[in-house]
């Protein structure tokens, strides 16, 4: 598969300014959003490992989960933060079917650069949604950021169906 993210890695990377320059490192681990998290495109935080829509997304209402310790390697992880990471990832599938009702989802960790990580040092695993029929579709948006408002009403619309599937 081709990496979608490199044309804007560099600007990903020359962007981050989070405390140790970490963009997936947050600096609030209350559950409740801040409006920094919002801004962030954060869309729900657990005990141990937090939900943001990737700013530049492979499609529409592409997710990252993110454990909130910075460890670069899945064998790092407490078996407490493996576990947590799974039940999110499993929540995070139940949001997408909610918002963007798709009818599949890729999902997938890099590890190491060499595998296609953009940002190698903070694991985080990709959920992306599918659609019957999208690839060539994909092919031709995978060029084209989405426009920030877009991106705000993601956050909210998501934020709202993870509290939503919790109650
Ligand atoms: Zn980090």
């Amino acid at each position: 598969m081709q990496n979608m993210w490199a044309p804007w890695r560099m600007e990903y990377i020359l962007s981050k300014k989070e405390n140790n320059g970490c963009v997936f490192c947050l600096n609030s681990f209350n559950p409740e959003l801040t409006e920094e998290d919002e801004k962030r495109l954060v869309v729900y935080k657990g005990g141990r490992v937090f939900v943001m829509l990737n700013r530049y997304p492979y499609a529409a209402g592409h997710l990252m989960v993110i454990p909130f310790r910075h460890c670069m390697d899945i064998t790092e992880l407490s078996e407490e933060e493996r576990n947590e990471l799974m039940e999110i990832i499993s929540l995070s599938c139940k949001a997408i079917r909610r918002v963007c009702r798709p009818d599949g989802i890729n999902m997938g960790i890099n590890l190491g650069k060499a595998a296609g990580a953009g940002i190698a040092d903070h694991l985080h695993a990709h959920l992306v949604p599918r659609w019957e029929g999208d690839s060539q579709f994909i092919a031709v948006v995978a060029d084209v950021r989405l426009i920030p408002e877009r991106l705000e009403t993601m956050q909210k619309t998501f934020a709202l169906a993870f509290k939503e599937i919790m109650d």
